[in-house]
């Protein structure tokens, strides 16, 4: 057994000396960025997939840096890990709630981390930032992923008190970890996003791919008898696009439809396809 100085600390320390020298340097650097306000959100169009109207944009985290724009791969990871994620998710609901209230955008879809959900005064800060802001509760919709409802017992709980404030909720990332299909159909849920990785292979041509779209119809089918909408995420080819319709998925995301832009770029009712 390896002895610890210091006492009770022992824990924190195991936990903080994980971190990478990298991971501490970028840490320090996102506190002052709450601070100083380099944190801003990027907005992706979402389309109903039965005549590709935008009927809402997800809101996504990046982090203006001295050498250019952090992406949340780079910096979301120690943020959950060190409970910074908890602030930032705040300020982040804040902002594009206030955004939809603004009449800049019709609804909003905002991620939600782990460490959030599982954040005792989670459903009150949603609570006071829709009444704060003013916002009709039916114009935002919570991204959480599959995996943070597996590691709390009281996620249905949970989901059920923020859904009884009116917002719709979306499981994120739905394919990624095990869910059981019980589960799913056991959570008050309005949207299932299927998770970017189970879309690539669609339409590629290979028998992964046919798998694949064999795969989104099942899930999709399974969804809908529950009575959810179905989000296909990193739809990027017309093809997928086409196949994921076929396949009755009800709602479309992906660079076909729009990167993630600037509310400029994404006033309502507009909906352009860009190309790659
Ligand atoms: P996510 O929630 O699964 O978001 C979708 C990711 O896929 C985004 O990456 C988006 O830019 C990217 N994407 C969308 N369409 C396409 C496509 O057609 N092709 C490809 N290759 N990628 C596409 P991004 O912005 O880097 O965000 C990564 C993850 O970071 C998000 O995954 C989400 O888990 C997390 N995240 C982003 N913003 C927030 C936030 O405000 N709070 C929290 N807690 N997490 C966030
Ligand atoms: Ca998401
Ligand atoms: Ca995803
Ligand atoms: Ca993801």
């Amino acid at each position: 057994r390896v002895k610890k100085s210091g006492g009770g600390y022992g824990f924190f320390r195991a936990v903080h000396d994980r971190r990478t020298p990298e991971e501490t340097e970028v840490l320090a650097a996102l506190h002052k960025a709450v601070e100083e306000k380099e944190l801003f959100l990027q907005y992706q169009p979402i389309v109903r997939s039965s005549d590709q109207v935008v009927v809402s944009h997800e809101a996504l985290l990046r982090w203006t840096r001295p050498d250019g724009v952090a992406m949340p791969a780079a910096f979301i990871p120690v943020a959950e890990s060190s409970g910074l994620i908890v602030p930032i998710g705040r300020w982040v609901l804040e902002e594009a709630t206030r955004a939809v209230q603004l009449g800049l955008l019709d609804k909003v879809a905002v991620n939600v981390s782990a460490k959030e959900f599982a954040h005792p005064s989670f459903v009150r800060n949603v609570e006071e930032t829709l009444a704060r802001v003013g916002l009709d509760p039916a114009r935002l919709t919570l991204e959480i992923k599959e995996g943070s409802l597996l590691d709390l017992v009281r996620a249905p709980e949970v989901l059920g008190a923020l859904r009884s404030l009116g917002l719709q909720l979306a499981l994120d990332d739905f394919g990624m970890g095990l869910t059981s299909l019980t589960v799913l159909s056991a959570l008050p849920l309005d949207v299932v996003k299927l998770d970017r990785s189970f879309i690539a292979r669609v339409g590629d041509g290979s028998e992964a791919g046919g798998r694949a779209i064999r795969l989104v119809r099942s899930v999709v089918q399974l969804a809908g008898s529950l009575g959810f909408r179905t989000v296909a995420e990193g739809v990027e080819t017309r093809l997928q696009a086409q196949l994921l319709k076929n396949a009755g998925c009800t709602h479309l995301q992906g660079y076909l439809f729009g990167r993630p832009g600037a509310l400029g770029d994404v006033l309502p009712g507009e909906s352009k396809l860009v190309s790659a």
